[in-house]
This record gives structure tokens, C-alpha cells and sequence, in this order.
């Protein structure tokens, strides 16, 4: 198995000079240079939906107004307010329900509403949808993050808030959730919830995740 990629993409660039949108350094390969026209205009014409328009809009004023100042969870307070939102709900790992009852308890303090829901909640054993009965090892009832969704679709919130919900039960969290969703934590049980840290030593502590390995 070879590691040399098929194809570049920004994941191979060096130059980064669409940050400021200097023609003269892109890559061959660069993904501006080489944008389909019509591709790029049907996702601009996206940002003139009202929903988007609001989002990008606060998105954008939020970071320029708090850059490097706010922390994630200030800043998920703050865009909360600037999009409008009444009603936050929170999908939250179980193992992370202490953390999300301080977060609710900062939302309710900033005037809104808060509604929540955990990963195990209908308590129904992972058995029941056909996960291998080994997976019992980590607990015997499956985390729920459809019905984590529907719940929050139910009581109408309007803005979601996944905390820690486990790699794959989030992607499932965003496809069923109808109210838009932001992450503020992103689970990871080794780091202390901070998926980068491997990141940041993959070439050291972790640099036999790099080599091919055919058993796995
Ligand atoms: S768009 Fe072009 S310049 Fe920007 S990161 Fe991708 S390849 Fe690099």
C-alpha cells in the first residue's frame, strides 16, 4: 500500500494564500485556482438564505469582536444571543453531565431557556438494535443520539448544543436534529477532551499511528 496521495487537495498545500487571496502563489493543484464557477456561486447563493445569512453574519461578528479573547463556551453564549436563539437545547454524553449542568446553568443565568438530554436516556440495551454483545464491555445500554435529536426536535429548541457525544453517535446527532447544531465539546477520553493534543505529537508519543500496520 502506497501513502503518496491521488489526488492534492488543501490538505497538501504549504502556501495557504487564499487566506488573503494572493493569485500569484497558489499551487498547481490549488482548489481556488481550479474552482468550478458555478460550484462557488451555488454555495454563495446558499448564504443568501435568511438562516445562513443570520449564522454567517453573527458567526463572523463574533469572532471579530472576541478574537482571542472569548473562550469556546463565551462564544457559544454570545452567538446564541446575536442569532436569537430563546431555547438552547443539549445533547450530552452521560459521561459529560456534570460539565453540561454548569454550561445550562450558565445559559439559564444568561436568560435562556435550557433544555437537555443524555446520550443513555430510554435505557435501551445496545443488544436490542443488534450492536455485538461485546460491546457490553463499555455498558450495556446504547447511547441514543436519534432519539437525543427527536427530543430536542420535540421541545423545539433552536439551537443545539452537542457536548461529548461519542465519534459517530454526533454524525448521527447532526443528521436527525432539525435545529442547527454547534459543538462545544468534542469527546476524547484519553486527552481530557482535546482531540489536537495527538495531533500536536504524532511525530513523537504517537508516531506509531503512522506506520502501516496489516493487522489492523
Ligand atoms: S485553496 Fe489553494 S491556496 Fe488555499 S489551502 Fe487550498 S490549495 Fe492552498
Amino acid at each position: 500500500m502506497t501513502n503518496e496521495p491521488l489526488t492534492l487537495s488543501c490538505i497538501d498545500c504549504a502556501a495557504k494564500a487564499c487566506k488573503k487571496g494572493e493569485a500569484e502563489k497558489y499551487p498547481a493543484f490549488c482548489l481556488t485556482k481550479n474552482m468550478d464557477p458555478a460550484l462557488l456561486q451555488e454555495a454563495l447563493d446558499c448564504y443568501k438564505e435568511e438562516e445562513n445569512s443570520r449564522v454567517m453574519i453573527n458567526a463572523a461578528n463574533v469572532e471579530s469582536d472576541f478574537y482571542g479573547k472569548m473562550t469556546r463556551v463565551e462564544e457559544t453564549v454570545e452567538f446564541a444571543k446575536r442569532i436569537g436563539a430563546k431555547k438552547i437545547g443539549i445533547a450530552t454524553c452521560l459521561g459529560l453531565l456534570e460539565e453540561s449542568k454548569i454550561f445550562a446553568k450558565l445559559l439559564r443565568k444568561k436568560g435562556f431557556e435550557v433544555f437537555g438530554i443524555c446520550c443513555k436516556a430510554g435505557a435501551v440495551p445496545k443488544v436490542d438494535i443488534g450492536i455485538d454483545a461485546k460491546c457490553e464491555n463499555s455498558g450495556k445500554t446504547m447511547c441514543n443520539p436519534i432519539l437525543q435529536a427527536k427530543m430536542l426536535n420535540q421541545e423545539q429548541t433552536d439551537l443545539n448544543v452537542a457536548i461529548g457525544l461519542c465519534v459517530g453517535h454526533d454524525s448521527l446527532f447532526y443528521k436527525y436534529s432539525d435545529a442547527l447544531v454547534t459543538t462545544l465539546v468534542a469527546k476524547d477520553r484519553v486527552t481530557g477532551h482535546n482531540p489536537c493534543a495527538i495531533l500536536y505529537n504524532m511525530h513523537h508519543y504517537y508516531r506509531g499511528l503512522m506506520e502501516d500496520n496489516e493487522q489492523k
